[in-house]
């Protein structure tokens, strides 16, 4: 466990951030993270995290942890 205390990348889509949980939100900060239905544990952003979600809802294949740009 690393103690991050900024806002860290989303590994699913690189393109966004999240703000880890213990860090405090002030306004314009990225939402706090999402756990990715891939594995359970990893935190990605909350729009991924609505992807995901929808995504499953519709019965599309998740995007596996793989096809990320970072793993
Ligand atoms: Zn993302």
């Amino acid at each position: 466990m690393t103690e991050a205390r900024r806002p860290l990348p989303c590994p699913r889509c690189r393109t966004r951030a999240y703000t880890p949980y213990g860090v405090p939100w002030t306004r314009g900060m990225p939402a706090r993270p999402a756990v990715s239905d891939t594995d359970g544990s990893t935190l990605i952003c909350s729009e991924c995290g609505n992807t995901e979600w929808w995504g499953e809802f519709f019965g599309v294949d998740l995007e596996p942890q793989e096809k990320w740009p970072i793993t």
